[in-house]
């Protein structure tokens, strides 16, 4: 074995939009074979476990559903073992229905935690609720920040950021929790009681800021899709790379 666990990054790493990356289904053959453990990792908060799931079986992806992490998923998961059982949501109802599988009430009056995630058809009156509902006592947990995401042929649109920053700035109070990458958190809940070593670890993405950020922080391994030339890590210009490095 090479790595006891490897994680791929999904967007810009297995995918691109509704693309599958060049031998990906090759690469993760060969990450089967060499591995014990594998998963797949994604900020994407705005859409169910279950519905990325699908996406990646019906591009012919040989995954389990377990094998899949979402951030949507992961602040679900982070809200029960830390006993947020009374919450408001500001996001999709993706985002909400994952959390209620949970059994945690997201439209809380007087809520333990706000949750933000991200939602392209975010609104301001999305916000109305949160000035008059009780906040005496509560942890504001965010998806994550990133300023805008990639679309097909180079459009960019606003990300889960700047719905976190206008929450933050109704609020006055600044996120108490990141959830998404590069929190390790992301990284945690998959190899929570799967008895490894983070050296043993290795994660592969197309984000130094979120995917290789949080490999390193954690202590595992990170290989960067990338054109540029970095000390920091070990980059390889195509997930097809892989095959060579794991001969
Ligand atoms: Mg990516």
């Amino acid at each position: 074995m090479k790595h006891k666990c490897v994680i791929f990054d999904l967007d810009g790493t297995i995918y691109f939009g509704n693309q599958l990356a060049h031998q990906a289904n090759a690469v993760i053959e060969r990450a089967r074979e060499i591995s014990n453990y594998m998963f797949f990792v994604t900020n994407n908060s705005a859409k169910t476990r279950e519905f990325i799931w699908h996406k990646l079986v019906n591009m012919g992806i040989d995954v389990r559903k377990e094998e899949l992490i979402t951030s949507s998923y992961a602040i679900a998961k982070y809200l029960k073992e830390n006993h947020f059982n009374e919450i408001y949501c500001v996001g999709t109802d993706s985002l909400k229905k994952e959390i209620e599988l949970l059994n945690i009430n997201i439209h809380s009056r007087h809520p333990q935690a706000v949750v933000v995630g991200y939602n392209p058809d975010f609104k301001l009156s999305d916000l109305d609720e949160l000035s008059n509902i009780d906040l005496s006592n509560y942890k504001l947990i965010v998806a994550n920040k990133e300023r805008n995401y990639p679309k097909e042929n180079g459009y960019i649109v606003p990300g889960a950021g700047p719905i976190v920053a206008a929450t933050e700035y109704l609020l006055d109070r600044k996120a108490d929790v990141i959830i998404g990458k590069p929190n390790v958190e992301m990284l945690r809940i998959m190899v929570a009681n799967l008895n490894m070593q983070p050296a043993e670890i290795c994660v592969i993405g197309d984000s130094y800021n979120s995917d290789i950020k949080m490999a390193l922080d954690y202590g595992a391994k990170g290989y960067l899709i990338t054109n540029e030339k970095r000390q920091d890590c070990p980059c390889i210009t195509k997930l097809a790379d892989l095959l060579e490095i794991w001969k």
